[in-house]
């Protein structure tokens, strides 16, 4: 009912910011509040099992209601936002030259079905626009119906995502693969998925997070 409600003001007066509330520049996300996102130094932001993790900013209020308003709000239309802050990041690395297909965190095939959409690959959507890479949502599946992170200990982590993924060779044609997904805390889940993909000897691997607790940045490695 609020969600509908919600709509028919969007419909009826300008579309406002989901951060802010601010309806002057009819977006739902404002220009101010874009601007708000800390972004993080275009470099590098760890290792994992070998593998470069870029991340384009801090996880902190503004990102953060962006990726929970897509997530568990219905709020699709910040997908592209997402996708955006990306981008911007992206865009200035030398190896956004190369030729990627995006492959976004699969969620459980029940979870998805429940909430209708994986978030991630909204955004996958968008950042392909803005890039022009492909997609590839075949190549690995979840197929354990792990509980949340968030509460877990990371060796809790660990033992939630033991093989949670089951990748697919028949979708594997030998490109360049960017894993994307939305936070990195502990990176359980890409080193989940990195161990799945590298036991099937896939090695051109490359992730991309849109952002990452503080934790991470303290600990950024100096390569
Ligand atoms: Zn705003």
């Amino acid at each position: 009912m609020i969600k509908f409600l919600s709509q028919l003001l969007d419909l009826i007066y300008k579309k406002r910011c989901y951060v802010c509330g601010c309806s002057g520049e009819n977006t739902k996300l404002c220009s101010k509040c874009f601007k708000k996102i800390r972004r993080l130094p275009v470099k590098i932001l760890k290792h994992i099992d070998g593998v470069a993790v870029y991340c384009s900013a801090i996880y902190e209020k503004e990102i953060q209601k962006i990726i929970r308003g897509i997530k568990y709000h219905n709020q699709t239309e910040l997908a592209f936002f997402q996708a955006k802050i990306m981008y911007d990041y992206w865009k200035q690395l030398n190896i956004s030259q190369d030729t990627y297909s995006i492959v976004p965190v699969p969620l459980f095939d029940k979870r998805q079905k429940k909430r209708k959409y994986n978030h991630m690959e909204l955004v996958a959507q968008e950042f392909s626009k803005l890039t022009g890479y492909s997609i590839n949502t075949e190549i690995i599946k979840r197929i354990k119906d792990t509980k949340p992170q968030y509460k877990l200990t990371k060796k809790q982590r660990k033992k939630n995502l033991h093989n949670a993924f089951e990748y697919s060779e028949h979708h594997y044609n030998g490109e360049k693969l960017l894993l994307i997904d939305d936070i990195l805390t502990t990176g359980s889940t890409m080193e989940e998925m990195i161990k799945t993909f590298q036991n099937a000897g896939v090695k051109d691997l490359t992730v991309f997070v849109t952002s990452c607790t503080e934790f991470n940045i303290k600990n950024r490695s100096e390569t």
